[in-house]
């Protein structure tokens, strides 16, 4: 619940920021590290928007793969047990997380 009770104010905010009075989809990114359940997030979303803005909306669900960018060598890769967590090009343990620790809103639609 909390994901999408944090979630409807922004997409309330930006419904009305845009002139929009009734909207029709919303788009969330959820990444796999907030262990955020799709079907769960679905259930809440039904229940939450009902007597606002977003009622009769729908909500699209986008999966987002945990992706760590190396601070040695730069490059981008998915975090795993099959490789230690560690780059896989130069090995370092230096690493910080770019994808998939958090829920945002990707796009509200009108229509
Ligand atoms: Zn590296």
């Amino acid at each position: 619940m909390s994901y999408i009770a944090r979630i409807l104010p922004m997409a309330e905010d930006a419904a009305q920021k845009n002139h929009m009075d009734r909207i029709k989809n919303v788009t969330l990114e959820v990444g796999a590290m907030t262990g955020a359940m799709p079907e769960l997030l679905q259930e809440c979303y039904k229940e939450a928007i009902l007597g606002t803005l977003l009622e009769g909306s729908e909500l699209t669900i986008i999966p987002v793969d945990i992706m760590a960018a190396c601070e040695d060598c730069g490059c981008t890769y998915a975090p795993s047990k099959e490789n230690d967590y560690r780059c896989p090009k130069c090995h370092s343990l230096k690493s910080h997380i770019i994808a998939g620790r958090d829920v945002v809103i990707k796009s509200i639609s009108d229509h």
